[in-house]
């Protein structure tokens, strides 16, 4: 059986689209159960994620840069203006499909100072254009992120902090993770300078699992410092310390599902309680 035909078992339902799955009421329920487990992960209880739609404007995305540095997973809509031949074909609407959740969140802080540290928990639909879909890559997946801005030194402390924290979650959850220094997959010409400088400055750490029998290791989740490069791009000041650091803290809900199914099988009896809290 193919790692795809045995999560066909009652978990999802194949689409016409590689790289998407049809998930069924009994993948819904675990992922509802690690939403609920994500709400008490952090250092302070969340009522839950703010839910952000799947679509941002393309211009938060050019201000963040994004397409500099990974313009090969960027998906656009384009659309027929009303009164268009249809012959002319489609053209930019000005909106991107969100290739992270926490993308949405920076324009509530944007161009002014903050006094104090904040702190989001936000979710959303992402869209990634990637190459291969092999399980556990989709082209639309949910993220469920943690997002914190403020200063350098606590910014980078809540970073690691939730590094610890995920490696607890994930062993509460019986879910095996190699935490990793990562780096994003720069694209072009300064791209291997990106790669070796992120390496370098320990930006970005994943917790790595396997999410099928064949699978050598897939990021279920992410731990992030962007130090202040989306506080200048988007004008956050801090307590008149300069510009705002940031940091996220990214699950990916799918692949941790699977992780989760692939850790403990088909039958959720055999499976650790995903909310309970150990004492
Ligand atoms: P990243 O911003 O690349 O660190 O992504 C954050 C998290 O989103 C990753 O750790 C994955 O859990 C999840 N993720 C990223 N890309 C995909 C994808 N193509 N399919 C499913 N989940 C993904
Ligand atoms: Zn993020």
């Amino acid at each position: 059986m193919t790692a795809y035909e045995r999560t066909h078992q009652g978990w999802t339902a194949p689409t016409g689209l590689p790289g998407t799955l049809g998930l069924t009421p009994r993948f819904e329920e675990v992922i509802a159960g690690l939403q609920q487990a994500l709400n008490t992960a952090g250092a302070v209880p969340s009522p839950g994620p703010v839910w952000y739609p799947p679509v941002v404007p393309q211009a938060l995305l050019e201000r963040a840069e994004y397409a500099e540095s990974f313009p090969h997973l960027l998906g656009t809509v384009h659309a027929l203006a009303e009164g268009t031949d249809r012959a002319e074909g489609p053209s930019s609407s000005g909106v991107a499909l969100a290739p992270a959740a926490c993308y949405s969140v920076y324009p509530s802080f944007a161009d002014r100072e903050l006094t104090a540290p904040a702190q989001v928990d936000v979710a959303g639909y992402c869209y990634r254009h990637e190459a291969t879909t092999e399980l556990g890559r989709f082209r639309t997946f949910r993220m469920r992120e943690f997002v914190r801005v403020g200063d350098p030194e606590t910014t980078l402390d809540w970073r690691d902090e939730w590094i610890a924290r995920g490696e607890a979650l994930f062993s509460r959850l019986g879910v095996k993770v190699s935490v990793q220094s990562a780096t994003d997959p720069f694209f072009g010409p300064g791209g291997r300078f990106m790669r070796a400088s992120q390496l370098e400055q320990s930006l970005k750490y994943e917790f790595v699992a396997k999410v099928s029998d064949a699978d050598e290791g897939t990021a279920i989740a992410s731990a992030n410092y962007h130090k202040d490069h989306l506080g200048a791009r988007f004008g956050i000041g801090y307590a008149g310390r300069g510009t705002a650091h940031s940091a996220c803290t990214a699950f990916g809900l799918e692949r941790v599902a699977l992780a989760l199914v692939h850790a403990h099988g088909d039958d959720r009896a055999n499976w650790p309680s995903l909310t309970e809290e150990v004492i």
